[in-house]
């Protein structure tokens, strides 16, 4: 027997998640098929809700909801520091270590030239008008411990140089190769207490 049409779109639309091969997107169809409708509308509401609500905010890159941006919009937030990542997990494993309380900025990828991703790829753009507008003193360049998240914060180092600001790097300690939101929590709140200046601004 052939597979439903609409039901290879919903295994084809399940596999696009990461990590979900062919068994897995097949097993979460027939799950999802076999759901009390109270379940099942509860799912699609959430993903209809989540399409509609949810946007990328265009100053730091994280998600917004009905255009409003929980960090941009947090007057609580310590307004003379911005720290740089590369995915918004970063932000989530940075917040739980409750010990830094300035902006975000979300790369939402990092350079790289053999992957074919260049400036325009990730959100550079609005870095410089953030830093061009705001009172940020410091810049911590948090992106990953790998080699394009190096050569992305070399890039942003030096494209923010000529700015009256001070711009460091997360001490590492974080394993190299790896990527931030796989590192433990103390060595994560070390390199950040221990984090280089690449340049200080007194
Ligand atoms: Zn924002």
């Amino acid at each position: 027997m052939e597979e439903l049409l609409s039901i290879s779109n919903l295994i084809e639309a399940l596999k696009k998640l990461p990590g979900v091969g062919r068994k897995s997107a097949e097993r979460m169809a027939y799950q999802i098929l076999q759901m009390d409708t109270t379940k099942r509308d509860f799912l699609i509401d959430a993903l209809q809700k989540a399409k509609n609500d949810i946007d990328t905010c265009p100053t730091c890159g994280s998600f917004r909801e009905n255009h409003i941006c929980p960090l941009c919009n947090d007057e609580t937030r310590d307004s003379s520091v911005l720290i740089v990542v590369s995915s918004f997990k970063d932000v989530l494993v940075i917040e739980k270590l409750n010990s830094y309380h300035g902006f975000y900025h979300i790369l939402n990828g990092n350079l790289s030239p053999s992957k074919g991703i260049g400036l325009r790829d990730i959100n550079l753009e609005s870095l410089i008008a953030r830093v061009k507008e705001g009172d940020f003193k410091e810049i911590i360049l948090a992106t990953d411990p790998t080699l394009d998240g190096e050569t992305t914060a070399l890039y942003i180092a030096k494209m923010l140089y000529s700015y009256p600001i001070t711009i460091s790097r997360l001490a590492y300690g974080l394993p190299m190769g790896g990527q931030l939101e796989y590192a433990d929590e103390l060595t994560l709140t070390k390199s950040l207490e221990g984090r280089k200046f690449i340049k200080k601004e007194i």
